[in-house]
């Protein structure tokens, strides 16, 4: 293969901002990574040591280089990838600006062993602070081997503004996920002091954010897909009750490169408007793909910050498809009940003030009753008094309606189905009951369907937690206080939590050795025994979640809610079951189980017609 490394003329030198490149270990490991992904490897992999102040190492497998382009790829502005001005607008490839080698050259020791396919030896070269100390033919495999020692070993102030190693593998983490994200198709293998941190086959993209993040990132995946004549993004984006405090799983990429937009991001959390809970953010994976003609990548140094000519345009087309893929998969309920009528799914919004749902019901009370002012009688009707509270659901779809309008300008979204008009009702006020375990409610797009037992967990959880958080939990005295023989384990963590277990409603105090007493359960615990509520209680509680994310009130909420949630094989007569539902949609997220399980499933009146033809 010929030389291909071209000096760029100081013409272009000069259009490229100058940057400081180089600003932490993970600063390397980005740009020899890139490098290595540019020069068309498909296993690459990556040795770090003590957070890669001593040692950032990269090997591929890729083109490797020349002897001379070995040299030349240390110097100034040496690049193989851009030529003249105008390729700096249609660059495809990670970088261009040829400064990283030389920079990375100038402030650390680095060594090179490369060598190109059809060559039989390589070439292995030794630069310390822009000195070339030695290079030499060497035998070595085809690609390309930077191994960069001693960072900064010139710079001590750049070395003393490092931060712990801890902080700084942190940064190199992040930049390898914003990389390995881009390139499913590439191998990835990432060691720290010699433990192997992620060991990535070749994959798709789910199956690598997968391979990334851990399984239970793949049920809170949604497939997210438009194609318009400006961009087209594809990708995944979170389920609303995965949405976490923490960010930590937001990307966006353009061209298969990673990007940064606080921009975008607000059309995506927009989008989510009211469904999600305050201060979370939904993971998302989108990328998007452009004529490179229509971006500036060139406006921030590392080459993160992108400006795209169409910014306005394109921040719509990405709010209506994550819109439209949330509408998809039921997260908004696609149910068209009358509001006159008194049945609403309710959406919090943020300012919302967030009641107890209360469990004594009016009997008397019917949605469906014409004009009954829902506020009338408010002592004996809870769900009026909840009602009061709630947004309307359809709310969701105002800004829906306002970006249809302005589809006209867009003519390329598509809306898709997923609005529906609110109309004329035929809501029949005799529910169904299948199995024991489903309830059955004929509503005019169809028949819905609610899983009694989730729907139950949904109702319970969010009491627990608002219990929780307002200590306001009655308790029932047992007549006969019960004591139960636990095992050491149990015994501990009930007295650690039992704080938050008394706040609950329940009664339980030590009784020596690992025995408890209870002097009382919650009220509405329900009809079974304490001790098998306990016992399914720590089950849950022991077994399931190992997360650290999820909060300690939470996972007692959760646990708690699967224990005392009513089974799947209950008989419940009509009034319950109008209870249960109503409930339900006074809940924050009626579509989904604390455990993420499908809740609500509409079977459309088109399927079943079909099932006629
Ligand atoms: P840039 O990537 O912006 O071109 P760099 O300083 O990162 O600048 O690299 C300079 C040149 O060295 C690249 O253009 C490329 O030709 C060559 N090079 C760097 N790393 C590799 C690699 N891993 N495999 C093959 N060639 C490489
Ligand atoms: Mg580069």
């Amino acid at each position: 293969m010929s030389d291909i490394i071209q000096l760029l003329p100081d013409s272009v030198a000069n259009q490229i901002a100058a940057g400081e490149v180089i600003q932490r270990p993970a600063s390397v490991v980005k740009e020899l990574t890139e490098n290595a992904v540019d020069a068309k490897a498909d296993s690459i992999t990556i040795n770090i040591k003590d957070a890669g102040r001593t040692l950032v190492q990269v090997i591929d497998n890729g083109t490797g280089m020349s002897d001379t382009d070995a040299r030349l790829s240390f110097e100034r502005h040496s690049t193989s990838k851009i030529r003249t001005a105008d390729d700096l607008f249609a660059i495809s490839t990670m970088g261009f600006r040829g400064e990283a080698l030389a920079s990375i050259a100038a402030i650390a020791h680095v060594e090179l062993k490369t060598k190109q396919d059809n060559n039989e030896t390589g070439t292995h070269i030794i630069i310390e602070g822009s000195k070339v100390v030695s290079q030499e033919t060497t035998s070595c495999t085809k690609g390309t081997n930077f191994a960069v020692k001693n960072l900064f070993f010139n710079v001590p102030a750049r070395r003393k503004f490092l931060k712990s190693n801890t902080t700084e593998f942190g940064h190199i983490l992040s930049e390898f996920q914003r990389i390995v994200l881009a390139y499913p198709e590439i191998e990835f293998k990432l060691y720290h002091n010699d433990s192997e941190i992620y060991l990535l086959p070749k994959a798709n993209i789910r199956q690598r954010i997968v391979a990334v993040f851990g399984k239970r990132i793949n049920q809170n995946l949604i497939t997210i897909e438009s194609n318009t004549s400006i961009i087209s993004v594809s990708g995944f984006i979170g389920k609303p009750e995965y949405a976490r405090k923490k960010s930590g799983e937001q990307f966006f990429f353009i061209n298969d490169r990673f990007m940064r937009s606080a921009y975008f991001n607000k059309a995506i959390i927009n989008a989510y408007d009211q469904i999600l809970q305050p201060e979370t953010v939904p993971s998302y994976f989108l990328y998007f793909d452009a004529n490179p003609s229509t971006i500036d990548v060139n406006i921030h140094p590392t080459k993160t910050e992108i400006k795209f000519e169409d910014q306005q345009a394109i921040w719509q087309i990405l709010h209506s498809a994550v819109k439209q893929a949330l509408g998809k998969n039921n997260i908004v309920p696609s149910i068209d009940f009358n509001q006159e009528q008194g049945f609403d799914i309710p959406v919090l919004s943020k300012d919302t003030d967030i009641r107890n749902p209360q469990i004594e019901i009016d009997p008397t009370f019917n949605p469906f009753e014409h004009k009954k002012p829902t506020n009338q009688n408010p002592k004996s009707s809870a769900i009026s008094l909840e009602k009061e509270n709630l947004v309307n659901w359809d709310k969701l779809y105002d800004g829906f309606e306002k970006e249809n309008q302005q589809s006209n300008d867009f003519s390329f979204i598509s809306i898709g189905n997923s609005q529906q008009t609110i109309t004329d009702q035929s809501i029949s006020d005799k529910y169904f009951h299948f199995k024991n375990k489903y309830i059955l409610i004929p509503i005019k797009s169809g028949l819905m369907i609610i899983d009694q037992k989730r729907a139950h967990e949904r109702i319970l959880f969010e009491k627990f937690l608002q219990t929780l958080s307002s200590e306001s939990a009655v308790t029932q005295k047992s007549l006969y206080p019960k004591t139960i023989e636990l095992d050491t384990k149990d015994h501990a963590l009930l007295m650690e939590i039992n704080h938050d277990l008394k706040t609950l409603g329940f009664d339980i105090d030590d009784f020596g050795g690992n025995s408890i007493i209870i002097n009382g359960m919650p009220v509405d615990s329900g009809n079974q025994e304490p001790e098998q509520i306990i016992d399914k209680f720590l089950n849950e509680y022991l077994t399931k979640e190992v997360d650290a994310k999820i909060q300690a009130k939470e996972k007692i909420a959760k646990s708690l809610a699967k224990a005392t949630a009513i089974s799947s094989n209950q008989h419940l007569n009509n009034e319950e079951m109008w209870e249960m539902v109503d409930l339900l949609f006074a809940c924050q997220n009626p579509n989904y189980s604390p455990f993420g399980k499908l809740i609500v499933s509409i079977i459309t009146t088109d399927e079943l017609e079909k099932r006629f033809n």
